[in-house]
């Protein structure tokens, strides 16, 4: 019966590990929501309430399980399905009770992350006017700008091509939910802890 009694602690043991280890999880090419600290800060600090995900007005900070690689129960934001309407009093931060959402009092502290362009699936690289990620951007003329150039092997057409500000872009997604191309999508957020490896 010792054996058997051991053998069933032992079970246990084994099982709240691995959920402690689902728990902890991170995944530092995960969108979080504005104010998040760094992954490894930010799972430390996040309760897993979800009071920031009650509290989002368009539903864009969903709950992470262990099949997306995430920490359980911790918010996120996937930008093509719903990205951050960057709301101007930030009611996912002011409600989050640690400092795993913290410290935006406007804009420009979001730093979700910034957007990349692929300049093969873009159609506006083509040749094609669209612009439509420049015309959707809550950040037009500071996160992406326009450059407008005469098409090279075509001198009676320009391109109008968008550009990426790395230093004002804040990763809200919007123009990645907009772009008008898909497999691939033209235009995608990198979250801010693999920013710098682009
Ligand atoms: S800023 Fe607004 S839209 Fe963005 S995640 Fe927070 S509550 Fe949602
Ligand atoms: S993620 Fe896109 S829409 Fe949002 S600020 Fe950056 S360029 Fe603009
Ligand atoms: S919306 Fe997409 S295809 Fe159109 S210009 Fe922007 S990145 Fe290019």
């Amino acid at each position: 019966m010792k054996g058997i009694g051991f053998l069933k602690v032992l079970a246990g043991g084994l099982v709240a590990y691995e959920l402690l280890n689902l728990m902890n999880t991170g995944n530092k090419a995960v969108l979080r929501p504005p104010g998040a600290a760094d992954e490894d800060e930010f799972l430390a600090l996040c309760v897993r309430c979800g009071k920031c995900i009650q509290a989002c007005p368009y539903h864009s900070v969903q709950m992470g399980n262990e099949q997306l690689g995430l920490g359980i129960g911790t918010p996120y934001i996937h930008a093509r399905e719903n990205p951050c309407r960057l709301c101007a009093d930030f009611p996912c931060v002011q409600v989050c009770p640690t400092e795993a959402l913290s410290n935006v009092s406007d804009v420009y502290d979001v730093e979700m992350g910034s957007a990349v362009i692929d300049q093969e699936a873009c159609i506006a690289y083509q040749g094609t006017r669209c612009e439509v990620c420049y015309r959707e951007c809550p950040l037009i003329d500071e996160a992406i700008q326009l450059n407008i150039y005469i098409k090279p092997d075509d001198p009676t057409h320009a391109v109008f091509a968008p550009i990426i500000n790395k230093q004002k872009c804040v990763g809200c997604g919007i123009c990645e939910e907009r772009c008008v191309v898909d497999h691939p999508v033209a235009i995608r957020v990198k979250p801010r802890e693999i920013k710098g490896l682009f």
